[in-house]
């Protein structure tokens, strides 16, 4: 008898902690939900993105063995800088050069396909299947460093990339590469990188924030907003587009749209897959602390 009501004691005991541990997670889930309106960089890039390390929803795809992809990671890079040339140390939107190397390397003995943008809209229409090592490499804004560094690494591997252009920035004159200052591509490097490298949309001259930290790309008029859209892409002649800082809304989408845009990516955790909104897609953010453990898992 006196065992029996100890077993319910105890019994009841579990079931108070239980049903507070599972009140506690929801809280919790709630308020650590990360930002994707995060504070402005003011470093010398001023991308904001999202930290890596925030929890990514888990992909039911994860445990498939057919021979096709099922979902693709959009790796997203920016500027690059060898580590003995890095001034900007404390700068997460670049990356060394020797990690590059490592992680295209990484890529290239893992067995990895690049697609080009063209490719990755056919498999998210599901026109056209491809391979279930394939990731497509991007880079934003356009730096020198890309033509400098990325070209030969890329090029080497066999690997392809697409640039997303702030077209306003480019140089019309090729001048020497400087570490120490924040270069863009010229035509001229353009030009002589295109067997790897496709170019593409990341606003004409609407790379920046208004003082509330928003994208002018969202905070500009609508008018305003579609001239540049349209010369970016007058410009470009490539129907793929980024947004800078990652922020849009439902107008920047309709715009986009109308100019004739085939997708846009924003700065979001995480893989794509067919059925995804052509305008919201994912991408994988690579930081100078994104670890090797990191990079492989993104690639799952
Ligand atoms: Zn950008």
């Amino acid at each position: 008898m006196i065992k029996k009501a100890i077993l319910l004691i105890v019994l009841i005991i579990s079931l108070i902690i239980s049903v507070n541990l599972a009140v506690r997670s929801i809280y919790t889930s709630n308020i650590e939900e990360p930002s994707v309106e995060s504070s402005a960089n003011p470093s010398a890039i001023t991308e904001v993105e999202k930290d890596p390390q925030s929890p990514k929803p888990v992909n039911s795809n994860n445990t498939d063995d057919t021979e096709v992809a099922q979902h693709i990671p959009v790796l997203m890079y920016h500027h690059l800088l060898k580590n003995d040339e890095n001034i900007f140390k404390n700068n997460s939107s670049i990356l060394s050069v020797e990690s590059f190397q490592e992680h295209m390397e990484l890529l290239y003995k893992e067995g990895y396909t690049t697609l080009t943008l063209k490719q990755l809209e056919n498999f998210l229409l599901k026109k056209e299947q491809f391979p279930k090592k394939s990731v497509v490499i991007t880079f934003d804004d356009g730096y020198k460093s890309n033509y400098k560094y990325a070209y030969q690494i890329l090029k080497q591997y066999g690997f392809v990339a697409s640039i997303f252009m702030i077209t306003d920035k480019i140089s019309d004159t090729t001048v020497p590469f400087d570490p120490t200052q924040l270069q863009y591509l010229s035509w001229e490097e353009m030009e002589l990188s295109k067997d790897v490298f496709e170019f593409v949309g990341h606003s004409h001259n609407l790379h920046h924030l208004d003082n509330n930290g928003k994208s002018y790309l969202i905070s500009k008029p609508k008018e305003e907003i579609t001239e540049d859209l349209r010369k970016n892409l007058e410009i470009i002649h490539n129907p793929y587009f980024a947004y800078p800082y990652g922020h849009y809304n439902s107008e920047t989408i309709e715009i986009l749209q109308n100019l004739g845009y085939k997708m846009a990516f924003t700065i979001n955790e995480g893989s794509v897959k067919p059925g995804d909104h052509l305008f919201e897609l994912k991408r994988h953010s690579i930081f100078p602390y994104t670890t090797i453990q990191n990079f492989l898992e993104k690639l799952k």
